[in-house]
């Protein structure tokens, strides 16, 4: 029998969901069962709906870069996945595959992983043929061994749930599967309604957190971590096996206090066995991002100072700026025992 959840996590009443302010549909996405599926959930929710002439999505720019922003981070458009999506990817260190529900993401996070990696504005596309991109997944399992599968590469999942459905149908169709694993994260905290589902062990949900200061200023939209560390509470109750994305861990003035304050947080809301695993990733960006976020975000404080940095390139000639090789050092040495003396029996899947 589980212990009541600790008292630090009694005060978080749940974020308020996101609401965009249109829904746009294509006819494409409307011949499909699911997007009429989709259609009934935002119309039983009064937002208002169009009804697109023609599969492209337009009139989404203004007159700068932040309008453009600001008008796409308030639409949802529902849209069929294209062809290229059923050619999966690798995404190492994460998962075999990477596949997508949607793309775009409604919370604002100041160093926002998609900036520079998505064309176009960033309106947030949710999928309407759900069922033939989970269907496709099978040809990528093996039957040796298991198959994993990352659906949050291009969006946070749970942060459109209410509006679609669309994780917890994933969520559904890998607890039918012997062989594949779903691995999805989210900095939202609605989970009540994925707590019953048939998910058999096949899913493992991780929350992304941060240190408060780091939360509080960069992340916008989103729950509070106090709120995602009682959501995966619930989620780990109801079986499900879970993991925390520490990310982007940045070496701000009293970082140790910060992260030993976060991890004592963290094993509050845990404090019983479950199957809990680490992923941890330090602040980088690219000459791309940086150019995309200065623009979302003219008065932000995130550093992006190259300058302070080390230079990473990859294989195709890429930059990243990272932090310097000593700073990379102190900081895994921290985490890695910090984890250890608070949570012995979770692996930490890779430090980045
Ligand atoms: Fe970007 Fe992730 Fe934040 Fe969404 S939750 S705005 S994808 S960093």
């Amino acid at each position: 029998m589980l212990a009541n959840p600790p008292q630090s996590l009694l005060a978080t009443n749940q974020k308020r969901l996101w609401m965009p302010e249109q829904v746009l549909f294509t006819p494409a996405a409307l011949n499909e069962d699911w997007g009429q599926q989709i259609l009934a959930r935002i119309e039983s929710l009064g937002i208002p709906v169009q009804k697109l002439k023609q599969n492209r999505i337009t009139g989404l720019r203004g007159e700068t870069e932040r309008e453009t922003y600001t008008t796409s981070k308030r639409t949802l458009a529902v849209v069929t996945a294209p062809a290229s999506q059923f050619k999966l990817t690798p995404i190492p260190p994460s998962a075999d595959w990477q596949f997508h529900l949607a793309q775009g993401c409604p919370a604002h996070c100041q160093y926002c992983y998609l900036a520079g990696s998505l064309q176009g504005p960033p309106v947030i596309r949710a999928y309407a043929n759900l069922p033939e991109i989970l269907d496709n997944l099978k040809k990528y399992e093996n039957s040796e061994e298991s198959t994993s599968y990352e659906v949050s590469c291009y969006t946070d999942p749970l942060g459109i749930e209410h509006l679609t459905g669309s994780l917890a149908e994933c969520i559904r169709y890998f607890g039918t599967r012997d062989k594949a694993k779903l691995r999805w994260v989210t900095k939202f905290d609605n989970v009540d309604d994925l707590l019953s589902l048939p998910h058999d062990g096949n899913t493992r949900c991780r929350f992304s957190i941060n240190a408060d200061s780091i939360s509080r200023t960069l992340e916008g939209g989103t729950a509070s971590v106090m709120q995602r560390l009682q959501a995966i509470r619930k989620l780990a109750v109801a079986g499900y096996k879970i993991g925390f994305v520490i990310a982007p861990i940045m070496p701000i003035e009293n970082w140790h206090e910060e992260y030993t304050q976060l991890l004592d947080a963290a094993k509050a809301a845990l404090d019983f066995d479950c199957d809990l695993t680490f992923e941890l990733i330090t602040h980088r960006f690219t000459p791309g991002s940086k150019g995309v976020l200065q623009q979302w975000y003219p008065n932000s404080k995130l550093d992006l100072d190259e300058s302070t940095r080390s230079v990473k390139r990859n294989k195709f000639g890429g930059v990243k700026y990272v932090y310097d090789k000593d700073t990379m050092k102190e900081l895994r040495t921290f985490f890695e025992s910090a984890i250890a003396v608070r949570f012995p029996k979770a692996e930490i899947l890779y430090w980045t």
